[in-house]
This record gives C-alpha cells, sequence and structure tokens, in this order.
C-alpha cells in the first residue's frame, strides 16, 4: 500500500518528529494551521475512525493514551482541540487513522466560522 503515513513512520519521508513510541507517532503538520499543529498516528495501519475494531483497539488505546503527554510536551496548558477527519464527508486527505492536535492560541469556537461551509482540510504532507 502506498501510504504516506506509513512513510513517515518507516523514515522513507521525513518529519518533524515530536513523540514516538512502540504503537505511536507525532510530527509537526508541515502546513501548520495553529501556532502548534501536530499530527499522531498509531504506528499500525487504519484506514479511518470508522475502521477501529476490536482487533486494532490495543493500538487506538495507545494512541489516546499517547496525546496527554504529546500536549504536556508541547506546552498546550491552556488546551487544545483534537480533530480527526473521517472519510469523504469527514474531509479524510490521508487514508491513515491520525489525529489533529490544534493549539498554542484561543481558538475559534466552530471550526465553521473559520472554514465557511468547505471542509476542514488540513494541508500535511500529501
Ligand atoms: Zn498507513
Ligand atoms: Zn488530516
Amino acid at each position: 500500500m502506498d501510504c504516506i503515513f506509513c512513510k513517515i513512520i518507516d523514515g522513507s519521508i521525513p518529519s518533524k518528529k515530536v513523540y514516538e513510541d512502540e504503537a505511536v507517532y507525532a510530527f509537526h503538520d508541515i502546513n501548520p494551521l495553529a501556532p502548534v499543529h501536530v499530527l499522531v498516528i498509531p504506528k499500525m495501519h487504519i484506514d479511518s475512525m470508522d475502521k477501529v475494531s476490536a482487533d486494532n483497539a490495543e493500538y487506538v488505546k495507545k494512541v489516546f493514551l499517547a496525546i496527554p503527554k504529546i500536549a504536556e510536551e508541547l506546552g498546550l496548558k491552556n488546551g487544545y482541540r483534537l480533530i480527526s477527519n473521517c472519510g469523504e464527508d469527514g474531509c479524510q486527505s490521508v487514508k491513515h487513522l491520525h489525529f489533529h492536535i490544534l493549539g498554542g492560541k484561543k481558538l475559534e469556537e466552530k471550526l465553521v466560522s473559520r472554514f465557511g461551509l468547505k471542509c476542514f482540510v488540513p494541508f500535511h504532507q500529501d
């Protein structure tokens, strides 16, 4: 499979790593939409939130356990936003489950007020 995030995990595509453990990898988005914009991904390839199941839940659990640690390392003491786009209607651009951590400033209350009627499509490495 030609998955850009799997290539980031195996190092064949470079990234600015923020965090790594046996199940989780996190790196800075190349086109940040906030002062802090980090992507957190499971090392196991899972297509999207829709494909989370009992078989891969252990990996997903480790992603969620890592997120508060990553947020602390990033200095997000005052909070942050966590986003996962899923599928066509969610405007998922890379088909490897990932979570956007956005923070470093007070974000706008509603995504639609900033992004209009368009989907929230972050510009990561694709
Ligand atoms: Zn992948
Ligand atoms: Zn994304």
